[in-house]
């Protein structure tokens, strides 16, 4: 079934759109076998947090919006998962907060780094980093630590979406400010994160843009005040409440 065949209205539409373009991402060399174990694992998450953004969630979002624009040197990080599920919203995000793009592996290989830098430039990236593959991050092995030294290695803050959590707690060590997007609130990567988005990136990307542009004209002190507001805690917290609740049997309630 292509994707246009998934009839509009079957009940887990947008599930089976997002599994279909993961497929489409392994097909086209740009998203690796394990990419489909990480799909699997977030669609449960998905499913067990009622398929929708919390409000914690999109607090979450807001705040990151706050940081990415009061950032100096902001970097949004993709690997083939990212590619697959959101490219065009990556780009748009990159836009709107003046943030470059960095195609980072978890198993860098420089074929699907050129793989998906051109797939995100069919999507309207003029710039993709991630080639140049001449900084590291301290602490992992050359495959897993591999970046661009003008990239995230130079960044003040990154969007990690679904990323592992020894890079996680890597990136931290090197006192980057991180946003990381994932939809397990106990997973170590939100948990290391300054901002945890326990969300879907298909989702979380295009609030985040929305809430940049939102936020487009608030002044340094505007800016700080909404990052400051929030509470990572308190947001894992009250994912992970809304999973022990059962949320997914209400998925129209707003608690
Ligand atoms: P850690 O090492 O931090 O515990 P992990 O082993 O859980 O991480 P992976 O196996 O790489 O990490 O799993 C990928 C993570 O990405 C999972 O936590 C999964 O819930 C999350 N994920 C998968 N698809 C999405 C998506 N579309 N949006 C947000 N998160 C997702």
């Amino acid at each position: 079934m292509t994707e246009t065949e998934i009839p509009e209205d079957h009940p887990r539409y947008a599930s089976l759109v997002t599994r279909h373009r993961i497929e489409a991402g392994v097909e086209m060399g740009i998203t690796s076998k394990q990419g489909l174990i990480a799909q699997g694992r977030g669609e449960a998450f998905d499913y067990l947090l009622g398929e929708r953004t919390l409000p914690s969630a999109d607090a979450a979002e807001r705040a990151a919006a706050a940081t990415l624009l009061a950032a100096d040197r902001p970097v949004l990080s993709v690997n083939g998962n990212v590619a697959a599920l959101a490219p065009g919203e990556t780009v748009a995000l990159a836009e709107a907060v003046d943030a470059d793009i960095e195609v980072n592996l978890f198993n860098h290989t420089d074929e699907r780094v050129r793989r998906i830098a051109a797939h995100l430039r069919d999507h309207g990236a003029d710039d993709v980093k991630g080639l140049a593959a001449d900084g590291e991050i301290p602490g992992l092995d050359h495959a897993r630590g591999t970046v661009d030294a003008d990239g995230i290695e130079a960044a003040d803050v990154v969007v990690v979406p679904l990323e592992d959590g020894d890079r996680a707690e890597a990136l931290d060590a090197m006192g980057k400010t991180e946003i990381v997007i994932d939809l397990n609130p106990g997973s170590r990567s939100p948990r290391t994160a300054d901002i945890p988005i326990i969300d879907n990136l298909v989702r979380a990307v295009p609030n985040v843009t929305a809430h940049a542009r939102d936020l487009a004209d608030a002044s340094a002190a505007e800016l700080q005040a909404v990052a400051d507001g929030f509470d990572p805690d308190a947001t894992l917290a009250a994912a992970e409440a809304a999973i022990r609740e059962g949320s997914f049997a209400t998925p129209d309630d707003e608690n």
